[in-house]
């Protein structure tokens, strides 16, 4: 199982899925609020920080 973020095109809401990875992809992917199916993915924050430290 893996998170993956997603942001709604439709209402602009950022929401959290949980996806086996091998679902990931295939499935698709609706907005929990409107149902829309135009969500993008976004890349998951964890990936973002790196060896940065301040
Ligand atoms: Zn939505």
């Amino acid at each position: 199982m893996a998170t993956y973020e997603y942001r709604c095109e439709a209402c602009k809401k950022s929401f959290t899925l949980i996806q086996k990875i091998s679902e990931h992809g295939k499935t698709k992917v609706t907005c929990p609020k409107c149902k829309s199916e135009k969500v993008k993915q976004q890349i998951s924050s964890f990936l973002i920080k790196t060896s940065r430290k301040s």
